[in-house]
């Protein structure tokens, strides 16, 4: 441990300082603008590097903050002969270390490093099995299935990477993860070293990378549960790494639906369909020519059908999609005995199998059924300790059921899987503070409570680039002229901005009579209207507003985050509401109750500092460079007439504030 201390020698994080300094190696790189607030960032980021340690920064937009943990993170790689792992949650950001912060690295740091974009495994073919689909097609796919078999197959001998993004027209799902590379079916047995295996090229430039940049439901996937983190394994998911999470902002949501129970109707049905599929009489025992197993798949999937029925009769799904559970027992339990011996059925069909590959997928198939009736019996038993069980409808017209359960509080699994003793996590984002003192909101979240914190201003000048608009005659929402005042000072504002304007709502059905209200009007001043949820993709909604000269764009929840709009094209930002959220998903609602079981108040230790991220998020889509300047619009009176209105202003930027 000594010896590769010095290796690194005790001047790394001045090493790191001086590239960021005005005469440092990224002064020579295009564009590159002295920012002591990014210096301070990586400076930060290379000290808890060298001494192990974990950080939380919070560094306001503009401080560059990519490059700020990218250098000291390469060279500390590269010289510790350690992997450094990154993990966004948006794919934008993804693309944006990989495809324009890393290649300028490559050319200006002094090392040479190699830098992997990881795809989940599922997105490469496997040709071993798609050779194995080939030869069984008759039996395992309908007609215009095996035409898609075909096609996959054709595509196979001219694709470069193997991977789902090199095709024009993506293929259908249900044929594709029957192809595709899966954990369980990819052992020695099943296939020795397939020289045009795209996964496996893949891996082993993942596994030489000294940079991996990834996604965090990846990286959760593949961390693991809490149980199967061995003692004496160092790294979170290599052996020798350390994490990097940018918009961790987001940890505490995505790591929620990891730890915790999904049982999908429609994914159990598709397991047990592919071992057979009554209406197509296609699947594995097919090819076995499995009498029983046919039968016995054919029964379970309407069983399957039937338990889930009864479960959405028992369940009310008036307040929305999701309905909680809170006794045991719910409905009686009439599949896991099926469940578990459709599994001894496959069992006793893997002894008297020799093709290794058609094995294996059996045995792919009996694990999710494992794991399925496991989670089937846990839900149903309520037996894991602080959770909260809810039933959700799924599918693209709601016509699944799934069963979930969460820990209500993230922060213990947390702590230990990423805030432990032997690992090193930094953690980072433009907004993680409520106000209070060092990122506490957030670390208490996050299991991140003794974990060093800092936050780094933005460098932008606010009090020139921005005025705040704050409505006092606004009415209350709740007033029966809520909505017609709305039209009318959203009009106002947008014809102050000429357009250009991006307007946040809290609620899709408002925003859909606000937009049919006003979309005439817009069309008089000459602003083109774009509404989310009217057929365009969020991601073309965004490029039709940067191209276009007067736009005004209509937007929800995910619009209020991860949307950068530099320039003129956008001026304005309108916030029609605080935003507070409806706590009636069963997960918030839980948590709101277990803080006042402990004595707390739900209300300023959870809803208000989320609504305060989620509205100084909205707020951060305005100003994205030291030449942007414009407005943003607060159209809720509550926050100049209630008491925790002071919270929201003295988390906003400081800058010129009119109130009308
Ligand atoms: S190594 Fe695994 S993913 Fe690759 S061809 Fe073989 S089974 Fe498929």
């Amino acid at each position: 441990m000594i010896a590769l201390r010095e290796n690194i020698g005790s001047d790394f994080v001045d090493r790191v300082e001086h590239i960021f300094s005005p005469e440092g190696l990224l002064a020579k790189a295009k564009n590159f603008e002295y920012r002591p607030e990014q210096q301070q960032m990586a400076v930060a980021v290379a000290r808890a590097l060298e001494e192990q340690r974990h950080l939380v920064v919070e560094a306001g937009t503009g401080v560059g903050k990519s490059l700020a943990y990218l250098v000291p993170a390469i060279l500390f790689a590269v010289e510790r002969k350690k992997k450094a792992v990154i993990s966004t949650y948006t794919i934008n950001l993804q693309e944006q270390l990989v495809y324009k912060d890393i290649p300028i690295l490559q050319k200006v740091l002094p090392v040479e490093f190699e830098a992997v974009l990881w795809k989940g495994r599922q997105n490469y073919l496997c040709p071993k099995r798609l050779e194995r689909a080939m030869n069984n097609a008759a039996e395992l796919f309908t007609g215009p299935e095996q035409e898609e078999l075909k096609r996959i197959w054709e595509w196979s001998h001219t694709t470069r990477e193997g991977t789902l993004s090199d095709f024009s027209i993506e293929p259908d799902p249900a044929v594709w993860t029957q192809v595709c590379s899966e954990q369980h079916i990819c052992t020695a047995r099943t296939c020795g070293a397939d020289s045009r295996c795209f996964y496996q090229q893949a891996r082993k430039r993942l596994v030489s990378a000294d940079v991996v940049v990834m996604n965090h439901t990846l990286f959760f996937m593949n961390l693991g549960p809490l149980e199967e983190i061995d003692e004496e394994e160092s790294g979170y998911i290599f052996s020798n790494d350390f994490v990097i999470f940018d918009e961790a902002h987001t940890l505490e949501g995505v790591a929620s639906k990891h730890v915790g129970i999904g049982v999908s109707q429609y994914g159990l049905r598709y397991v047990v369909q592919r071992l057979y599929n009554a209406r197509t009489k296609k699947g594995m025992f097919t090819v076995l020519r499995n009498a029983e197993g046919v039968r016995e798949a054919a029964e379970l999937a309407d069983d399957l059908d039937k338990f889930f029925a009864q479960i959405e009769e028992r369940s009310n799904f008036k307040k929305g999609r999701e309905y909680r559970v809170r006794e045991p027992d719910m409905v009686a339990d009439t599949i896991t005995a099926k469940l578990a011996k459709l599994q001894a059925l496959i069992v006793a069909a893997l002894k008297i199998t020799d093709d290794e590959i058609l094995k294996a997928e059996l045995q792919d198939l009996g694990r999710r059924i494992r794991e399925a009736r496991l989670g089937i019996a846990e839900f149903l038993g309520q037996s894991a300790e602080e959770h909260v069980y809810w039933v959700e409808k799924t599918g693209k017209t709601q016509q699944f059921i799934s069963l979930n359960a969460a820990p209500v509080d993230i922060a213990p699994h947390l702590r230990a899987l990423l805030f432990r003793a032997d690992g090193c996590c930094i953690a980072t984002s433009a907004t993680l503070s409520v106000g209070g003192e060092k990122l506490s909101y957030f670390r208490n979240r996050v299991g991140a409570e003794e974990v060093t914190a800092l936050q780094i201003g933005s460098p932008f000048d606010y009090s020139k680039q921005m005025k705040l608009y704050v409505t006092k005659k606004m009415p209350d929402p709740r007033d029966p002229g809520y909505e017609a005042a709305l039209a009318q000072w959203i009009e106002h504002f947008v014809e102050m901005s000429k357009g250009r304007a991006f307007v946040l709502f809290t609620s899709y059905k408002t925003m859909q009579s606000l937009a049919d209200q006003l979309e005439k009007k817009f069309a008089k001043g000459g602003w083109n209207l774009l509404v989310q949820g009217k057929g365009m993709p969020r991601h073309r909604l965004v490029e039709e507003f940067k191209k276009g000269d007067r736009c005004v764009l209509f937007g929800t929840d995910s619009f209020w985050s991860g949307v950068d709009v530099p320039g003129e094209a956008l001026s304005n930002v309108i916030i029609t509401r605080l935003p507070f959220a409806v706590p009636d998903h069963p997960l918030v609602e839980a948590r709101l109750e277990m803080i006042e079981a402990h004595g707390g108040d739900p209300f300023t230790e959870y809803s208000l500092p989320e609504a305060i991220l989620k509205l100084r998020q909205g707020v951060g889509r305005l100003i994205r460079t030291k030449q942007d300047s414009g407005i943003v619009v607060i159209l809720d009176n509550r926050i100049m007439t209630k008491n925790y209105g002071t919270a929201f202003m003295k988390a906003l930027p400081q800058c010129p504030v009119e109130i009308v």
